[in-house]
């Protein structure tokens, strides 16, 4: 059994559970009788952290309480809940699981915004009220002839992009870049992306540097016409200019799986019969998860090993963040 001590705060998956505990010595926090005086006695050796998946926000104050840590392995693709770049001014690397996870996401997108622009929700209920008997389902909006506007045209916004062309649609994007070799047209600024678009996807990161991206004058220049998806984070929308838009027609419709704080979904959202809504479930499968789950455990185990991290974040840079001995 190696002598490197990892914390888990709250449960995880099995197999996470299983394989931080081949490969070290794991405390599991929900289990402890006193939590506090658990983490007091074990917090000076604790070296390693396994968390993520709507856990523990892991703020400097939290990291800081483990003067030993060195590496946090996060769940999910997303880590606006860790403070990555205060880990790496303190030697600590994070690590995340990217691109295992790109295509469950795109295909969640696209069947939401499949759901939103056939209204396909709506005439499954429709058929279970029995109101096919009385008269058909209305025409609905179409996907033919429409332009998507992806906001983060990163690892998951270029395999969405790909699912659009093959439906037929014009792509273009937004970032804080233009990327060379990327195939669609660049806007530079959002508000120009929406007006040249009807169909704008948020797949950004999450945090203060995208909060709010996605606000009134974006849904104003999105237009009547225009379907907001949103598979980011809730914080990249400004969610009351979401409802607002919504309310008054500004926009057509929209489909999210994000909120800004979930799983709290406004009433006012729940309410409007035009609009889809997922419980974040992008990339909610069991094979997905399980290979979420392997890439967790196989961070760990490596850097355990001395061979580094498979997939450090860009805060923290492998080995720029390797803490002295
Ligand atoms: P990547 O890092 O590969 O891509 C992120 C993209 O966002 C980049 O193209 C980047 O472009 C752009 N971006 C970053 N900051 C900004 C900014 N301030 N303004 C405009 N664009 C910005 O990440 P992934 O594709 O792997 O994942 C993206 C996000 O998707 C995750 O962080 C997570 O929040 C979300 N996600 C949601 C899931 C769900 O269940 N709904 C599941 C998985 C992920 P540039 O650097 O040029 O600005």
């Amino acid at each position: 059994m190696s002598d490197f001590e990892t914390l888990m705060f709250s449960p995880m998956p099995p197999l996470v559970v299983e394989g931080v505990a081949a490969c070290s010595r794991l405390h599991k926090l929900w289990e402890a009788a006193d939590r506090e005086a658990t983490l007091a006695e074990i917090a000076p050796r604790i070296r390693g952290i396994a968390t993520g998946g709507g856990h523990a926000t892991m703020g400097g104050d939290v990291l800081a309480r483990f003067p030993k840590l060195e590496i946090v392995s996060s769940f999910g693709v997303g880590y606006d809940h860790i403070d990555a770049t205060w880990a790496g001014k303190h030697g600590i690397v994070v690590a995340n699981t990217p691109d295992v996870l790109n295509d469950e996401v795109a295909d969640t997108t696209f069947g939401l915004l499949l759901s939103v622009v056939r209204q396909l929700p709506q005439a499954d209920r429709y058929l279970r009220e029995g109101r096919w008997l009385k008269a058909p389902f209305p025409l609905t909006a179409s996907l033919r002839g429409r332009t998507m506007g992806i906001l983060g045209l990163g690892r998951i916004g270029r395999t969405i992009a790909r699912r659009a062309e093959a439906f037929g649609m014009k792509v273009v994007y937004h970032g804080r870049r233009a990327q060379d070799d990327a195939p669609y047209l660049y806007y530079p600024t959002l508000a120009g992306m929406a007006r040249a678009c009807d169909i704008l996807v948020a797949i950004t990161p999450g945090g203060p540097e995208t909060k709010n991206l996605v606000n009134a004058e974006v849904l104003d220049a999105l237009g009547p016409n225009g379907i907001f998806i949103n598979v980011a984070r809730g914080s990249v929308c400004d969610q009351d200019a979401l409802i607002a838009a919504l309310r008054d027609r500004k926009i057509l419709s929209a489909g999210l799986d994000v909120y800004a704080d979930e799983p709290n979904v406004p009433r006012e959202l729940i309410e409007m019969e035009h609009v889809v809504l997922l419980p974040h479930v992008g990339s909610g499968t069991k094979h997905t998860r399980d290979a979420m789950g392997q890439l967790v455990v196989d961070n760990l185990r490596s850097f355990i090993s001395g061979r580094g991290p498979l997939t450090p974040v860009a805060e923290t840079p492998w080995p720029a963040t390797r803490r002295a001995p």
